[in-house]
């Protein structure tokens, strides 16, 4: 029953995404033979990179369809905050590559090391080089530790986390919060947007204050915020913090951390000093190091530009960026949704440019972020983005999208289904 519907939800992203790029809708991955019409080498397997290669299968049959991604398996950012406050396990965002392998796609895990776009290869750590027609970067994010005084070194690093990529990072830091005592501090750090994840951060914090509200009910929750106010779902969140955890989480707006010391956990702010049992620092961001190395950061270098229609570079020709490492349109926030959105586009775009077709000229995307503020209570905001061509833009649809109008268990069930069906639909599964 829960395959059916998961199944529907997927038709029904495909149906809709197939007819905005003007192409046929086949239903279900059509992987028959025929001439390949093309080399796409895809690196990064998260919510863009992931989604690409599924869906230039799905929808080109006989693209041919490889996957540089460096870990063995996709560990999922969303729901991880969950794991934090102890209501669900790694393994329930942990998830395997195979389902994409089903429907043809070469997977190489590896690293990216550079990419050569005059003889059009990318080379790996390990020397393997791997030609392209059309190249897709997904690369996430990585950060600007040199923002941050104190934290250039491994050593820094790997005390003070900042758990903003999933994996052994979200395991650290549940051990830390595990190990500290009742009526200790922990403390976040938010960057000045923009940042992964806009209201990310906010969840985490409610997340570990349900955990210390049940289980070390003398400690606090301290949100060191370098923006002025919080910068997504703000009523609703502040709504969260007052109802559920007063006494618990105290929000500080213009506190931008300055420096750390990690031997003591002490956050180094402009005005004052705050130590930690627990010093949780997001740092500032900018797009995947590979992006960076490769030519692609022209927007304030720190992201990379791109054409909406068809999410080619606007620094190399050839090269389609995906996700968070975009230079993202007017209100499009850096999310998980957004990326797998990016990627239908980049699909149906490179499918068409393979075989010598227009693109899309008006294509649409949209956007939902689901938030937990307890282990069941949910908000969400939602936005829906379209292609302006005098702009040459994706600009929000007026009256599109919008908020929870409270948080309520009813969106705590949709954020996990949620989730399930975006996994299901960029992993194949
Ligand atoms: C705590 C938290 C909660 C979040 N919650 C939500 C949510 O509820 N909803 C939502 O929509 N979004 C959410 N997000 C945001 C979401 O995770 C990101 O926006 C999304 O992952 C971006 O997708 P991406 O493809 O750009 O990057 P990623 O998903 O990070 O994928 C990048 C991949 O590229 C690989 N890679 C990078 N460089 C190389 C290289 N040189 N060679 C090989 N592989 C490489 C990396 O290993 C990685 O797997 C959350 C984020 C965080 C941190």
């Amino acid at each position: 029953m829960r395959q059916h519907s998961t199944f529907s939800r997927r038709r029904l992203l495909g149906t809709g995404l197939a007819a905005a790029a003007g192409l046929p809708f086949i239903g279900c991955a059509n992987l028959g033979g025929g001439p390949s019409i093309g080399r796409v080498v895809i690196v990064g397997g998260g919510f863009g990179g992931a989604t690409a290669a599924r869906y230039l299968r799905l929808w080109g049959s006989n693209v041919d369809v490889t996957l540089v991604e460096r870990n063995g398996s996709f560990v999922s950012c969303p729901i991880s905050n969950l794991v934090l406050g102890g209501h669900k396990q790694m393994s329930d965002i942990t998830m395997s590559y195979a389902g994409l392998e089903a429907v043809g796609v070469k997977r190489v895990q590896g690293d990216v090391t550079a990419i050569d776009p005059q003889a059009k290869e990318v080379r790996l750590a390990d020397g393997r080089k791997l030609p392209y027609d059309r190249l897709v970067l997904s690369p996430g994010i990585d950060f600007m530790f040199d923002q941050v005084g104190g934290l250039g070194t491994p050593a820094a690093q790997e005390k003070v986390l900042h758990s903003w990529k999933a994996g052994p990072q979200t395991v650290a830091l549940r051990r830390q919060l595990e190990a500290m005592p009742d009526g200790g501090v922990y403390a976040l750090t938010i960057p000045k947007a923009p940042y992964r994840c806009p209201p990310g951060p906010y969840e985490r914090a409610c997340m570990v204050a349900s955990y210390f509200k049940q289980f070390k009910p003398r400690s606090k929750v301290l949100v060191l915020d370098a923006n002025p106010e919080i910068t997504s779902k703000k009523g609703l969140f502040e709504k969260a913090f007052a109802d559920h955890y007063k006494g618990i989480v105290e929000y500080r707006p213009n506190n931008e951390l300055k420096s750390v010391d990690a031997a003591t956990n002490t956050a180094k702010l402009e005005f004052d000093d705050v130590k930690a049992d627990v010093l949780n620092v997001v740092p500032p961001q900018r797009a995947g190091d590979i992006a960076r190395t490769s030519g692609l950061l022209n927007m304030n270098n720190r992201w990379a530009g791109v054409n909406w229609l068809t999410m080619e570079s606007t620094a190399v020709p050839g090269i389609h960026v995906l996700g968070d490492a975009t230079f993202s349109a007017p209100l499009m926030p850096k999310s998980g949704h957004m990326a797998n959105q990016h990627a239908k586009v980049a699909a149906a775009a490179i499918i068409q440019i393979l075989q010598g077709q227009p693109v899309n000229a008006t294509p649409v995307v949209m956007n939902t972020c689901y938030s937990f503020v307890t282990a069941r209570d949910v908000i969400h905001v939602a936005s829906v983005h379209q292609y302006d061509i005098a702009e040459k833009i994706l600009k929000t649809v007026p009256g599109s999208g919008g908020l929870s109008p409270a948080a309520n268990q009813v969106e705590g069930r949709n954020a996990l289904s949620w989730a399930q069906n975006i996994w299901a639909d960029m992993l194949a599964t």
